[in-house]
Parts: structure tokens; C-alpha cells; sequence
């Protein structure tokens, strides 16, 4: 989520708290999540796995380090051919490993695969910026979609990729395996941590709201409020549609915080002093959080002052 650099030469940069990141220690969590689905964490993005009788299916990539690592653990649960890999978003610790996946299949053009995206992250991985290395032509989602959602069918199972304008970065897509009820939301929802949003990739305040509120809206609830629909985040623990709401009304509030704040024509600097997170921060802050109280308070503040 956190990963603002380039693609694959930053990616030692980018794993916060490791220093000169030594991938050769990450550990890989396997989870399995509920029906067809499982989680694989390390030390980028979650992995989320679909596996099946027609192959593999597999929503963001990490780091191409770790590929290895994580195919081994994918070959545990499937024989299949990967078949899919859905980038929930650009940022480089969920597009890292796109292209070593890739390697990974064999050039079958009865089974090829598919690297799917909203277009944006294909426009943005295409045109990096000038600090920025532009990936390899392998590692791009060339079948990169613009409707406001995708759908196919895979091993048995309807899965729905919708388009988050605005939110995270302007190009996040949240997947829905509607067999399995699971969602894989990428780094719109981050557990445990304030969301990012990366306003310099068109993310927004309120597209960010509108996205966690299109997921509750996907999501059904068991009757024993735990259960029922499983959330996998862009980073962090397996989740359930009451964590997402509690994460949601905490953005909304902290919003609503600085919004009257700006409202009084305090300025950034006070509304910072004012701490408007205080009451939130031992939950979403930690000593290695990238996004701190004040960058979030910055960016909500850059985000609802912005013309
Ligand atoms: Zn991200």
C-alpha cells in the first residue's frame, strides 16, 4: 500500500522496517480464507489465491523477490496453471511480481495469461514518472478494463472486479469471488493503519469513503455478526464486514473532524495541534506506520481543500 516509488528498483526501499530489506528471511503465511480462497502474506501486499479445476487465480504480486517464495506456496494448494492475476492497484508492492509470475507460465495460447487492471494502472505503469523505473513490457495488465466493472467466470465461480474511482490511487479495483464470498480490496482497506491515500496517483478523501462503503455494500454479515462475507486487505489480518464498518465510520469521523475545522478557518498547521486521530491512533498507529496521524490529517486536509 505504502509503496510510492518505482517499480521493481525500489522495491528494497520499500518494505518499511526491514531497512536494506533482506527478502531471503520473509516468511510466507498461508490462510486459507473461506470456499476457494486463501491468503498468502510476506512482506508486501497480501496475495490473495483463488485455486480450481481450470488453474489459478491470483490478486496482486508482492514483490518479484518473493515470487519464488509465494509460487512454492501457490503449487502447494494447486498443480493448475496460474491463469489470472488481478492488480488491485499501481503501487509497486502489488505489481512487484508481476513479472516473474509471468516467467512462471508457460506460453500456452490455449491457457495464456491473463494480467487484468483498471486502465489506469496500465496508463500509470506505462508513463512512469521521470524519477521512476518504467516496468518491463511483461509485468504491464494488458487486458486492462475502463467499464465501471469486469466480470468472468473462473473454476467455477463468478468473480466481479469493480472499478474505486478516486480512491487509494484513481485506479483501484476491488474483487469479488461471489461463490466463495470473499473480497479482495487492495490497499483501499487496510486494517489496523490509516488509509493511504496518494493523492499525486488521484486518490481521493471521498472516493476513498465511497469505496469502503461500496464494500459494505457487497458484503453480507452472518447472523452471528462474525462471519459471512471475508474481507482480505491490501495489508493485515483476514476481515469480516463489522471490521470494515468500524474502519469506515473512523475515516468518516476523522473526516468530519477536520472538516469543521477547515470550516472555522483553522489552518493545517493548527487542525495537526488540534490532533483530531487522538482518540484512534493507538489502533491505527504504530512505531513503523507510514501513514502517521499527521499525514493523514494532511492528506484529508489536501484532499477537501483542494480545487
Ligand atoms: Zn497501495
Amino acid at each position: 500500500m505504502l509503496i510510492v516509488a518505482g517499480f521493481a528498483a525500489s522495491a528494497t526501499s520499500a518494505v518499511h522496517g526491514q531497512g536494506g530489506a533482506n527478502f531471503d528471511n520473509v516468511q510466507m503465511k498461508v490462510l486459507p480464507v473461506q470456499g476457494n480462497i486463501y491468503m498468502i502474506a510476506g512482506a508486501g501486499s497480501n496475495v490473495t489465491v483463488q485455486v480450481g479445476k481450470e488453474g489459478v487465480l491470483i490478486v496482486d504480486t508482492e514483490f518479484a523477490p518473493l515470487v519464488p517464495k509465494i509460487a512454492a506456496e501457490i503449487r502447494k494448494l494447486s498443480k493448475g496453471p496460474i491463469r489470472y492475476i488481478i492488480n488491485t492497484h499501481v503501487h509497486a508492492d502489488h505489481v512487484g511480481g508481476n513479472e516473474a509470475f509471468a516467467k512462471l507460465v508457460p506460453d500456452d495460447p490455449a491457457a495464456p495469461l491473463k494480467i487484468i487492471a483498471h486502465e489506469n494502472v496500465l496508463n500509470r505503469m506505462s508513463k512512469p514518472a521521470p524519477n521512476e523505473t518504467p516496468p518491463p513490457d511483461a509485468a504491464l495488465p494488458r487486458d486492462e478494463y475502463f467499464t465501471p466493472f469486469k466480470d468472468l467466470r473462473f473454476n467455477g465461480e463468478a468473480i466481479f472486479i469493480y472499478y474505486e474511482p478516486k480512491a487509494h490511487t484513481d485506479g483501484d479495483s476491488v474483487v469479488l469471488f461471489r461463490g466463495s464470498d470473499v473480497i479482495s480490496a487492495g490497499d483501499v482497506f487496510t486494517p489496523g493503519t490509516y488509509p493511504f491515500i496518494d493523492l499525486e496517483r488521484g486518490g481521493s478523501l471521498d472516493g476513498e469513503i465511497a469505496a469502503l462503503n461500496h464494500i459494505l455494500a457487497l458484503a453480507v454479515p452472518a447472523h452471528t455478526q462474525d462471519g459471512g462475507t471475508y474481507v482480505v486487505p491490501g495489508h493485515g489480518r483476514i476481515c469480516d464486514e463489522g471490521d470494515v464498518v468500524e474502519y469506515r465510520d473512523m475515516v468518516v469521523i476523522i473526516r468530519d473532524r477536520v472538516r469543521d475545522m477547515i470550516k472555522k478557518s483553522m489552518t493545517l498547521d493548527q487542525i495537526k495541534a488540534a490532533k483530531p486521530t487522538r482518540d484512534y491512533d493507538t489502533e491505527y498507529v504504530s512505531a513503523d506506520s507510514f501513514v502517521t496521524a499527521d499525514r493523514f490529517v494532511e492528506s484529508i486536509y489536501a484532499s477537501l481543500t483542494r480545487k
